[in-house]
């Protein structure tokens, strides 16, 4: 397994060979025989959806997804690759940092006599199947907030150390896709157990497949396989170099975190502001946004009581109040504060940036606010070159 933070450390030989699609039908049993809760993409109620698979033929083969701004859509493809679909509604934060968890509950007895029962973290093992170079530094940045500073989260840190990660490469990027801007894809770099590129070519369907870790290497060991050779490696680099060329969109190629901290009162702020329903789906869809809320709720004999904590957003006016009174009270406040964190302190607090350019926020966002759009309009704002185009 990767270690948060620790990727590098671990010494093995490092293996690459060929898979076909036996070899990734026992790489999922291979992952479950070792205690493995397997989760990875698969089509349900007109998505592609991360869920527990116990079988490679549940992998959504033969699909693909249409996206824009507030739009998705999946769609037959004419060949039958099971990877060639970008970023779904969920992403993995899901599982290592679940929506609501519950921290303790309390009961009192006949007598009025207290008792409460701290919850210990769920001790489950996952093997990810199918994630997104993107996806994978979304990871690393989660890592670093909830495990590499004062504020350690265990329950995060449990369910990620024991995390098995195989990476799938992009070759088949969406519209709203812009990884290459943010340097998160669509190649993969570190942090994975297990690495494949789908090639699907005149010799037919195979996964390279490289391992990136001791216990990579154990369970590739394992699968059926034929030694790496050059045509394929050969395949496997164009299709991702060919990603490269085809991202749906990119950032301006500009300093975004001097271009956040020095237009805090553009007049691009207020045109957003028109447009976004403050609704919170952007922060929900996000892989790296983390901001959790606790609520307590009891029955209704007061007998039994409980804390959960849950996913919060920086929309909601709750989120900044300070002895009762929200420090941002105008939407315009709240999306400045999300866009210039993501794009530009996120910096500051934890030395890179917070976007990964997987392009859910543009894909989910019921009015289609576009991030990449923004960017740009506020550097033509600030650079008075938005009547020239
Ligand atoms: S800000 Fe948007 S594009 Fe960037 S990582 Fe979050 S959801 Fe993806
Ligand atoms: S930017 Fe879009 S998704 Fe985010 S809060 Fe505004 S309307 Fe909702």
């Amino acid at each position: 397994m990767t270690e948060p933070g620790n990727t590098g450390a671990l010494t093995y030989e490092a293996a690459e060979a060929v898979l076909d699609r036996d070899g990734l039908e026992t790489l999922v049993r291979v992952l479950r025989r070792r205690g493995r809760t397997v989760v990875g993409p698969t089509v349900r109620d007109g998505a592609i959806v991360l869920a527990e698979l116990e079988s490679a033929a549940e992998l959504p083969h033969g699909w693909g997804v249409e996206l824009e701004a507030g739009r998705y859509r999946i769609r037959r493809r004419a060949d039958t690759a099971a990877f060639a679909h970008s970023a779904g509604p969920q992403s993995w934060k899901s599982f290592l940092h679940p929506e609501r968890v519950r921290q303790w509950s309390a009961d009192r007895g006949p007598e009025g006599e207290l008792t409460v029962q701290e919850e210990t973290p769920d001790p489950v093992s996952y093997a990810f199947l199918g994630v997104r170079p993107c996806d994978l530094r979304a990871i690393r940045i989660l890592d670093r907030v909830l495990t590499g500073g004062r504020h350690r989260d265990p329950a995060y840190g449990s369910r990620r150390t024991g995390a098995f990660l195989i990476a799938v490469e992009c070759t088949e990027p969406g519209a709203t896709c812009f990884c290459v801007s943010m340097g998160a894809g669509p190649a993969v770099d570190e942090g994975y157990d297990l690495a494949l590129t789908e090639v699907l070519d005149a010799d037919g369907y195979r996964l390279l497949c490289r391992s990136g870790s001791a216990e990579g290497a154990a369970v590739l060991a394992e699968l059926p396989r034929r030694p790496a050779d050059d045509a394929t490696r050969r395949a496997a680099a164009d299709a991702v170099g060919s990603a490269a060329q085809r991202m749906g969109r990119s950032m301006p190629a500009v300093d975004l975190r001097t271009l956040m901290r020095d237009n805090l009162e553009a007049d691009r702020w207020d045109d957003v502001t028109s447009r976004c329903l403050s609704c919170g789906n952007c922060t929900m869809v996000c892989p790296t946004c983390f901001c959790t809320t606790t609520e307590d709720v009891s029955d209704l004999t007061g007998d039994h009581a409980e804390r959960w904590r849950r996913w919060d957003s920086c929309y909601d006016l709750d989120f900044s109040a300070l002895h009762g009174v929200p420090v941002r009270e105008s939407a315009r406040s709240r999306y400045r504060q999300w866009l210039t964190h993501k794009l530009g302190t996120w910096h500051d607090q934890f030395g890179s940036s917070g976007c990964v350019g997987c392009g859910r926020c543009i894909v989910w966002c019921p009015t289609g606010i576009d991030l990449t759009v923004e960017a740009r309009a506020l550097h033509e704002e600030a650079t008075g070159t938005e009547n020239l185009r």
